[in-house]
């Protein structure tokens, strides 16, 4: 038996999501490297960084935002650490 194209498109692995209305598994056909399809989160929303296309000034990426927290927790511990030495 020869296998035309669109045989072969129905042989593609298909998509695990599980829909939340019937509980079944979805069955469409799951994007290329990956285990679910387009609507079921394959492509992965936005990009990160300056590829974002909110990005303006990188003041709140996810490095921003943790180099803060590191400086504010640095802080926090050497006014602990002169509170315990002041007496
Ligand atoms: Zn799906």
């Amino acid at each position: 038996m020869k296998l035309s194209p669109v045989n072969l498109m129905h042989l593609a692995p298909r998509c695990t999501a599980k829909s939340k209305r019937s509980g079944f598994q979805c069955k469409a056909p799951a994007v290329r490297g990956k285990k679910v399809c387009r609507m079921h989160g394959a492509r992965g929303g936005a990009p990160c960084g300056s590829l974002h296309g909110r990005y303006v000034h990188g003041k709140q990426t996810r490095k921003a935002i943790e180099a803060r927290r590191e400086t504010r927790d640095l802080i926090q511990k050497a006014l602990q650490l002169l509170a315990s030495i002041e007496i």
